[in-house]
This record gives C-alpha cells, structure tokens and sequence, in this order.
C-alpha cells in the first residue's frame, strides 16, 4: 500500500492549492480527481459562465455601437456552437494548466472518485492508499428534485453542453445561478422565464439593489414570476410541462433548474469513519478547517461555509501552511467580496442594510443612482446604483454594494478599502477619476 503525508481528494481550485503549497512544503502528496481538473469553478462553473455573460452582452452593445455611428446590420446572428467550441478548447486548456501545475510541484495525481476504507485509508479505482492526513475538497453538486421528467430537466452542469439553444426556456430558482442564466438565455435571444416561490430575487443581497435588478431584467424581456410553486414538471409534445399550483401549467422547451447545490459527500462513503456533517451533508470543521477526527481537514464547497472559489483557495491555503509550513493561521470569512454576473451585474462588500438592522449598526446610508455615460445616445439606458453603509460611531464604511456596469472591477478594488478599515472620510479626501462611474463613490453626499 502505498503511503502519502497528504491525500487530496478533489482537484478542484481549493484542492489543488492546498496539494501545490503542502507539497512545497516537502509533503509528499497524492491528489485524487473523478471529474475534470480545476473542478466546477473551471469546468462548469464561473469560466464557463463568464464566457457566457461576454457572448451575451453582445446583444446590446451591438445598439449602442449604433448610437455612435456604426452601421450595424439589421440582420445579426448569433452561433452557439462557435461559443461551444471555443468554450470547450479554453476549458481544456485550463485543465491542462491545473495538471501540470500538480506536475511541477511533484504532487502525485491518480483519476478516480476517491472512497474511505478506514480513516486512514483511501480507495481509488482497485488502488488502496495510506494518507497520514486526508483533506476532503470533493465541492458540491447541483440539487434536482424528483420531478416525473427529472432526466429531461437541465442543471448548471448540463446547460453548458446542450448542442443548441432552445427558442425559450424556464429557468427554476432567484439564486445566483438561475439569475445569471436567465440574463444569459435572454442575451442570446431566448425567451426566457424565471419562476421563484418567493417574492424577490436574490434575497440575501441588498434590497435597493436587488430591486432595480429586478427592474433592468424586465426591461430586457425577461418574465419573472414570483409566488410560484412547482407540483411537477412532466415531458411534453415538443419540450416539458410545469404544473404549477398557483396557475395554469406552462409548456416550454426546456427547464433548467437551480435550485441550491449541496456538499457532494454522496461517493465519499462517510459511514465507514465517524465524520460529523451538517443534516445537508456538509462536513462540519473548525476554523482551521480541521474535523472532529484528528487528521481529516475538509475544505471548499464541501463544508458549506461561504461557497465561492476564493475562499476555497484561501482556505486550502491556510490548510497547508498551518499542517506543512508550521505557519499556524485561518483564512478570513469576514468582509468576502462578491459578484452576481447578471447583466448589470451586482457586486457587493461587507453588511446590507438588513444585516445592519439585525446586529444592531446604525448605519448611514449613501447612495446615487444614474445612467452610465457611455449610453448618452442611446434610447435604452442601463441604471447604475451605488451605496455606501457607513457607521454612525466611528464613520468607517461598512458595506459597499454597487448594481450596473464594470461594477466587479470597482468592487474588487474597493473591497481592499473596506477590509483596511477605511472611514467614509477617506473616501471624501480620495481624488476622483473624471468622467468615470466609480468616482462617484469618492463624491457621495
Ligand atoms: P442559491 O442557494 O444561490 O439559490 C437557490 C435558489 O433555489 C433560491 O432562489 C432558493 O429559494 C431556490 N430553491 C431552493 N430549493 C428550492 C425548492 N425546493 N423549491 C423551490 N425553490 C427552491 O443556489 P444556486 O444554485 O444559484 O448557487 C449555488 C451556490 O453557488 C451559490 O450560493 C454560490 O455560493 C455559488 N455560486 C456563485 C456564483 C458567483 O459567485 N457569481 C455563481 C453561481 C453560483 P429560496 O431563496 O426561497 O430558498
């Protein structure tokens, strides 16, 4: 049998970062991958989906060129399978990168689902391995409820194959990824249908926000329906059937659903060492992403704590350095920055409002709400808004959340503003960039 100081299960972005600086550390590692390399970030997941978010924002610049004086056929047409092909070359590309960044750093790879034997002991293929310490990155897969036509409905990791696009779709869910395809779907010209049971889409964002959001989408054609429940999805003549409680059923081409995704534990065969998981599956770890049993770490989607790739590398970092590098440290869930790539896309950093109220913060609150310059001539204009949340006390900024255009580059950089602690004084004595939308955010009143 052979024996590793560490073994990954998991290639995914955490994964590998965690193998990479554990092995540079001298470890002698071994990676298990069941799947692609570069996990569900890479593969289907946000550079799949970026790509995406580009190939439809096309559809309305193609208006705005016009209203600087390009000629713009009448005719223009979009080719799927182009966007495919050169999704798929970029994606293996990628996956070739993460393999030979494991190859580089003499980390050991071996292509299979990785299952426990003991605690100690892992099976992959016909193979055994001894891990003296075993570090669960396995991310998390789409959740599908058990509808009649459940083989026929799409998730996120089938929507990136179909071989053409439907004429419309629905699309089940107000989350990150049902709003984001739907601004895809509609971008590149399919009807599209978005149905919640709730009342407002992405709920745990900042409301203003998420309003206006609201708004843009429907501007753009894009059909919302609020309070409606889902008793099942059947297949009909030519696509799918939804019965829906609240109404009549609505017959469409395809469904893609995004409902939630769970930690992806189910091939881990847990019962055999006693791990303790949340009642959805998700590892449970401590700050330094350490389980109840000694030499078992898990991190990334897997444990469900804040589900973003960033924070999986972060976390798979700290991992490394504290068991390998002797550098004893946690990586930081405070303050984490993040996008939804709708299209305007919304980007946000630290509390809401809502979060303000419910810890007790007062709160100042500025905001400004405008149309980009650069659709001066246009008949259709996107809406940016921004808010800054300020503490009353001791006027360090908050929370910053920004709807509209480039809003994840001026996040980004502003997030490094917000997590220095910086006061809303600060941003007044900071020189604004004229004429740009983000100096706004130096010039609020
Ligand atoms: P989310 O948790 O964001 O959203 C799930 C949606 O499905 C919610 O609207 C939820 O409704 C609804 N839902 C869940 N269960 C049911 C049900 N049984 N019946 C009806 N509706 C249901 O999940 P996503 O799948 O969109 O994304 C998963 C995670 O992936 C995100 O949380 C995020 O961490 C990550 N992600 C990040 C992205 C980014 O950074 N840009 C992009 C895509 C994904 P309700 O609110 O009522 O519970």
């Amino acid at each position: 049998m052979k024996e590793y100081d560490l073994i990954v299960i998991g290639a995914g972005s955490g994964g590998v970062r965690a193998a990479r600086i554990a092995a540079n550390y001298g470890a002698k590692v071994l990676i298990a991958e069941g799947l692609n390399y570069g996990g569900t970030c890479v593969n289907r997941g946000c550079v799949p989906k970026k790509l995406f978010t580009y190939a439809a924002q096309f559809n309305s610049d193609f208006d705005t060129a016009k209203s600087y004086g390009w000629e713009v056929p009448e005719q223009i047409s979009f080719n799927w399978q182009t966007l495919i092909k050169n999704k798929d070359q970029e994606i293996e590309r990628l996956n070739d990168i993460y393999k030979s960044i494991l190859e580089k750093n003499k980390v050991d790879r071996i292509d299979g689902y990785a299952s426990f034997k003991g605690s100690e002991i892992i099976q992959i293929n016909d193979e055994i391995f001894k891990g003296k310490k075993i570090l669960i990155a396995s991310g998390g897969a789409c959740n599908k409820p058990a509808y009649t036509a459940k083989d026929k409905v799409l998730t996120s990791d089938d929507i990136f194959h179909i071989k053409k696009l439907p004429k419309d779709i629905c699309i089940l869910g107000a989350g990150y990824i049902a709003v984001e395809f739907a601004c895809i779907m509609n971008g590149l010209g399919v009807k599209t249908t978005l149905i919640y049971r709730g009342e407002r889409i992405l709920k745990s964002f900042d409301q203003d926000l998420t309003n206006l959001l609201e708004d843009e989408m429907i501007k753009k054609g894009i059909n919302i329906k609020f309070n409606t429940n889902i008793e099942d999805i059947t297949e009909a003549n030519e696509g799918l059937e939804i019965k829906i409680q609240q109404g009549p059923s609505i017959k469409t081409a395809c469904v893609l659903s995004a409902l939630g995704r769970s930690p992806n534990v189910a091939q881990l065969n847990l019962d055999k060492i006693d791990i303790l998981q949340k009642k959805n599956g998700a590892i449970i770890v401590d700050e330094f992403s350490k389980t109840n049993i000694d030499h078992i770490y898990a991190i990334g989607d897997v444990t469900d704590r804040i589900n973003l790739t960033p924070v999986a590398i972060r976390e798979g970092h700290a991992f490394a350095d504290t068991e390998f590098g002797k550098i004893k440290r946690s990586a930081s869930h405070k303050n984490i920055p993040s996008t939804v790539f709708t299209d305007p896309p919304l980007s946000t950093v630290g509390i809401t409002t809502e979060e303000a109220l419910k810890l007790g913060i007062k709160v100042k609150t500025f905001k400004t709400q405008f149309s980009p310059m650069k659709y001066t001539f246009a008949d259709k204009k996107p809406k940016i808004l921004m808010k800054l949340l300020v503490d009353e006390k001791t006027d360090k900024v908050l929370g910053i959340h920004m709807l509209g255009q480039d809003s994840p580059e001026i996040i980004q950089s502003l997030a490094v503003a917000l997590t220095a602690g910086a006061t809303k004084k600060d941003f007044d004595n900071t020189t604004a960039i004229h004429p740009t939308s983000s100096e706004e955010f130096v010039t609020l009143k």
